[in-house]
C-alpha cells in the first residue's frame, strides 16, 4: 500500500496524477526475472500497459524485451534502449510506414495476423533488400474466461489466423522469398486468473507446433503472449501476481523442441499494482439514496470501470472518520463516469485525497482529453 511517509509529498502535488511505487515495481520485476529464468524463458514487456519513462527504465534494466503494437511503440522501445533483437511487433492493422520502421530497426519478430499482411511485409522487405523474420499469430480458440472486450483468442475475434487457414498460410509462406517463419505467436486475452486457461493454451500449442513440424517448418520460438491477471479486489494482500504458478503452468504442459525458445509478453501483471491514481474530492453531493463523492479524476484518467465495468479498490488517504456509503464518480459528462457504486469509505469532504488502486496498467496509456481535459502527469517514488 502507499507508505505513510510519502503522504506529505503526495499532498504537495496538484491532483489528479498517477503515482508509481518504484519499490513494488522492482519487487515485481525481480519476481518475474526469478521465476522465468528458472526455465530459461524470454520475457517481453507489453509497452501499451504503461509507458511512463521511469517505469519503463526500471523494466528495461531487468533485461526484458518489448512487445509493441504500433510503429511508435517500436521507436519508443529503441529510444529506451531495448535491443532490436528483443522487440516483437504485433497488431492486426500494421501500416506500411510502421512495417518499414520495424524493418529498418531490425526487430526480433513481426507477429503477423493475416495472409494479406504477410504479403505486404514480404513486398516491403523485398523493396528494402531484407528478409523479415515473422511469427504467425494463431487463434487457438481458447476461452480465457475474462471480459469479452479483453478476449482475443476465440475463433470469432479479429486477431490471429485460424487453424482452417493453415494449409493456405503454409503454401503462402513457402512461396514468398523475403520472409522467414521463425515462430508462432499466441495471445488469448487479458486479466486471466485461472491457471487452467494457460494449461489449455499449452496443450493446444503442442498440437499446433506438431502440425508445423510435420509440414517442415522449423520454429525457432514459440511466443505465448501475456494475459496474466492481477487481484483488483485485494491489491494490499496480493500486490504481486502469482508468477511462480504462471510460468510453471507452461513448464508443466508445453513441449519444446531441442533449442526452441519460449517467449512471454507481460503487460498488466508487471505494472498494474504499482500504480495509483491520486485524486481530490471536489464535492460531496447528497442524492436520494446515496451520496456522490465527486472527484477531480474521471474516466479520462482511468477508463477501465467505464469501459469494462472493472472494479478498482479506493482509499481515502486523508480521513479515518467512521465509514459512510458513497458512489464515487468523476467530473466527465457521461453517466458511465463512475469509479465505484455504494462503497463504504471513511467520511470525506471537499479537499480530501483519494487513491484509486491498481491503476498502473491501462490507466495513463488509455487517457484521453475528452471534455478538453488536460492529460495528467505520472510520478514514480523518486520523482515525487
Ligand atoms: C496487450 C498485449 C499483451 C499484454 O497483455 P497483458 O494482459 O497486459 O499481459 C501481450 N501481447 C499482445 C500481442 C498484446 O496485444
Amino acid at each position: 500500500m502507499i507508505r505513510k511517509d510519502l503522504l506529505p509529498k503526495l499532498l504537495s502535488k496538484a491532483t489528479p496524477f498517477y503515482f508509481y511505487d518504484t519499490a513494488l515495481l522492482r519487487q515485481t520485476v525481480e519476481e518475474i526475472k526469478r521465476e522465468s529464468s528458472k526455465y530459461g524463458y524470454h520475457v517481453h514487456y507489453a509497452l501499451k500497459a504503461n509507458t511512463h519513462d521511469a517505469v519503463v527504465k526500471e523494466i528495461v534494466s531487468a533485461g526484458f524485451g518489448a512487445d509493441c503494437v504500433s510503429g511508435n511503440e517500436v521507436s519508443y522501445a529503441k529510444k529506451m534502449g531495448i535491443p532490436s533483437k528483443k522487440i516483437a511487433f504485433a497488431g492486426v492493422g500494421k501500416t506500411d510506414r510502421e512495417i518499414l520502421t520495424a524493418l529498418k530497426a531490425g526487430i526480433f519478430s513481426f507477429n503477423c495476423e493475416s495472409i494479406p499482411e504477410i504479403e505486404v511485409i514480404n513486398e516491403l522487405a523485398m523493396q528494402e533488400g531484407m528478409i523479415a523474420p515473422i511469427a504467425i499469430r494463431i487463434n487457438p480458440d481458447v476461452d480465457p474466461e475474462t471480459h469479452e472486450y479483453i478476449t482475443t483468442g476465440l475463433k470469432d475475434n479479429k486477431f490471429g489466423i485460424n487453424h482452417w487457414d493453415f494449409d493456405l498460410v503454409a503454401q503462402k509462406l513457402k512461396s514468398l522469398s523475403n520472409i522467414e517463419l521463425t515462430g508462432i505467436h499466441f495471445h488469448v486475452g487479458s486479466q486471466i486468473t485461472n491457471m487452467g486457461v494457460f494449461e489449455q493454451l499449452s496443450l493446444k500449442i503442442n498440437k499446433i507446433a506438431s502440425w508445423f513440424k510435420e509440414n517442415d517448418f522449423h520454429l525457432h520460438h514459440i511466443n505465448v503472449g501475456g494475459g496474466l491477471g492481477i487481484n483488483y479486489d485485494a491489491p494490499i494482500q496480493e500486490p504481486v501476481a502469482d508468477f511462480k504458478s504462471y510460468f510453471k503452468a507452461f513448464h508443466d504442459h508445453i513441449i519444446l523442441e531441442e533449442g526452441q525458445q519460449l517467449h512471454f509478453e507481460l503487460g498488466r501483471s508487471v505494472v498494474a499494482q504499482c500504480g495509483h491514481l491520486i485524486s481530490q474530492v471536489l464535492y460531496v453531493k447528497k442524492g436520494l439514496e446515496t451520496q456522490f463523492m465527486i472527484l477531480d479524476a474521471g474516466m479520462t484518467e482511468l477508463i477501465r470501470p467505464a469501459l469494462y465495468g472493472a472494479h478498482h479498490e479506493i482509499s481515502v488517504l486523508t480521513s479515518d472518520l467512521p465509514k459512510e456509503k458513497y458512489d464515487v464518480v468523476g467530473p466527465v459528462c457521461e453517466s458511465s463516469d463512475v469509479f465505484s457504486k455504494g462503497i463504504m469509505l471513511p467520511k470525506a469532504q471537499r479537499g480530501d485525497i483519494i487513491a484509486i488502486h491498481s491503476s498502473g496498467a491501462y490507466g495513463q496509456t488509455m487517457a484521453s482529453s475528452y471534455n478538453m481535459r488536460d492529460l495528467v502527469k505520472g510520478y514514480t517514488t523518486e520523482e515525487l
